[in-house]
């Protein structure tokens, strides 16, 4: 099965359009990793997409931050912010939809779900020691994350960890032909507010059969996704990162 992996969509639908445009044809299955919503300013349109279209999902912080969730109180301002003018944009059908999101891990097609770590659903992967800490509780050989907003891929046999090598930031694809003896965590990056210093917005393909993965990178309408969410009345700081890439 050829698998779209997304991931922190986080309310941007210029981003979500323009990487559904970009995959067109290359996918059989969506899934997506968590924080549909919260930063930017289409909650409504984003999550419609995702209810209609996402065949598995876990919820997110910031899905769950977005429903009533206590996980609020531990925000920063902008993001805080952001979570409660969400909470009142949501339609009702909505708000149900991102309340009932599972907790991961979830295994689908062969593979695991996770929004932090498989072991922990708010912990952040950043670097090789931490990935291989989270080795020892993986629920598949192959486990997509996401939450950190860090297009990046690690790899682990016989207790030797390393770190997929990273995208060129010219290329808009790198691919990895995942072995078979191996295990994996690998995170698409976050389609709607990417924090890896470039701006683009970033998501995976993979294949279960051929255990072929594509990282990809696509360029959207980062001013109009800022002019919304200036619109909105959100922090100017939600707008200006999204250029920035952080
Ligand atoms: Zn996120």
């Amino acid at each position: 099965m050829r698998c779209l992996i997304l991931s922190d969509i986080h309310s941007n639908l210029q981003a979500l359009e323009a990487v559904l445009k970009d995959a067109a044809g290359a996918y059989d299955a969506v899934v997506c990793l968590g924080d549909v919503v919260g930063y930017a300013a289409d909650p409504n349109a984003v999550t419609d997409w995702v209810r209609t279209h996402v065949l598995a999902i876990v919820r997110g912080n910031h899905d769950r931050a977005c429903t009533g969730d206590p996980v609020i109180d531990f925000f920063g301002d902008s993001a805080r912010e952001a979570a409660i003018w969400t909470q009142s944009t949501l339609t009702d059908q909505n708000r149900t939809y991102l309340q009932g999101l599972p907790k991961g891990p979830r295994l689908f097609a062969g593979f695991s779900l996770s929004h932090g770590s498989p072991r922990d659903e708010d912990e952040y992967v950043i670097t090789k020691s931490e990935a291989l800490d989270v080795f020892l509780h993986l629920p598949a050989e192959v486990c997509f994350f996401g939450h950190t907003h860090l297009q990046i891929g690690f790899g682990l046999r016989r207790g030797r960890a390393w770190v997929l090598p990273p995208p060129d930031l010219d290329a808009s694809q790198q691919s990895y032909q995942l072995e078979p003896d191996a295990w994996y965590l690998l995170n698409p990056g976050s389609v709607g507010q990417p924090r890896d210093a470039d701006p683009r917005a970033a998501y995976a393909l993979y294949d279960t059969e051929s255990r072929l993965l594509v990282l990809r990178r696509v360029n959207y309408d980062i001013a109009l996704a800022q002019s919304r969410i200036r619109q909105a009345g959100l922090p100017e700081y939600l707008a200006h990162r999204l250029a920035a890439g952080h």
